[in-house]
């Protein structure tokens, strides 16, 4: 089974300083220097089969966080010919407030999310202002209406979604952290999320900053190399080179199934 996969962008901040995306900083690194974040998710295509990985952010939580929304996911989904019936399962890697939002846009797919991860968003941990904060309490109150709409299911560590779409549970950056691993025509492809924000933050193993669990985060990062078949097949969470990497359609969608423009060094 060989799928297509389109990272859809729907936001991005061209304000985003260095600090904000790594934790180790020397002064020659020019910590106030620009970097670029951008916002995606994810579609899985093959034949009648659509898995949309997370599902972004509202405007308005957006906004009121600092960043720049560009269109929904739905209207992303529009730019590759696809409506919201068509997506039949929801794989969220993980439910920070820029990966669970818009779920009730989804009303027909399936949702699929580690044990872990709604435990810690609903849990004691969310007593903590400061573990409180990458979660947003409308979009935890919609994944509780589709909970009890019977739309969820729940995975303990790695799962198979359908044939070639594979999910695995790593931990670090939330407790229940998941990458998603694709089967494509130039071999598997690893939907890494936010287990690898940027590039660097893998290539360089320097982790993005905020995180639950050092050590977790660390090896992670050893198990989206190991899942990849290669460099070039592990597709950071928020790097703006995606879309320099990859081809795009004419609307933008970026085409992951297909071999990189540049290879990464
Ligand atoms: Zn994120």
């Amino acid at each position: 089974m060989d799928y297509r996969i389109f990272a859809l962008r729907y936001g991005s901040n061209g304000r985003r300083r260095r600090f904000e995306n790594v934790i180790h900083n020397r002064p020659a690194d020019r910590p106030e220097a620009s970097m670029p974040m951008d916002f995606f998710v994810w579609a899985i295509v093959c034949g009648d089969r659509v898995v949309l990985v997370d599902t972004g952010s509202g405007p308005e939580t957006m906004t009121a966080r600092g960043h720049d929304h560009l269109r929904s996911p739905v209207a992303a989904l529009a730019d590759i010919g696809l409506g919201p019936a068509d997506v039949g399962d929801v794989i969220t890697t993980h439910m920070h407030w820029d990966h669970a939002g818009n779920v009730l846009d989804f009303p027909d797919a399936r949702l699929h999310v580690q044990r872990t991860e709604l435990a810690h968003a609903t849990g004691p941990s969310m007593c903590s202002g400061f573990l409180r904060r990458p979660y947003d309490l409308p979009q935890v109150s919609e994944w509780l209406q589709a909970l009890y709409g019977g739309r969820v299911t729940f995975h303990d560590g790695d799962d198979e979604i359908a044939p070639g779409i594979s999910i695995h549970h790593v931990g670090g950056h939330t407790p229940g952290m998941q990458v998603v691993r694709v089967a494509t025509e130039r071999g598997p492809v690893v939907l890494a999320s936010d287990a690898v924000h940027y590039y660097e933050n893998l290539d360089a193993e320097n982790p993005f900053p905020v995180l639950v669990d050092t050590i977790a985060y660390v090896e992670a990062l050893r198990t989206v190399a190991r899942l990849a078949d290669g460099p070039d097949h592990i597709i950071p969470g928020h790097d703006p080179l995606v879309r320099t990497r990859f081809p795009s359609t004419a609307e933008g969608a970026v085409a992951l199934h297909l071999e990189p423009v540049a290879v990464p060094s």
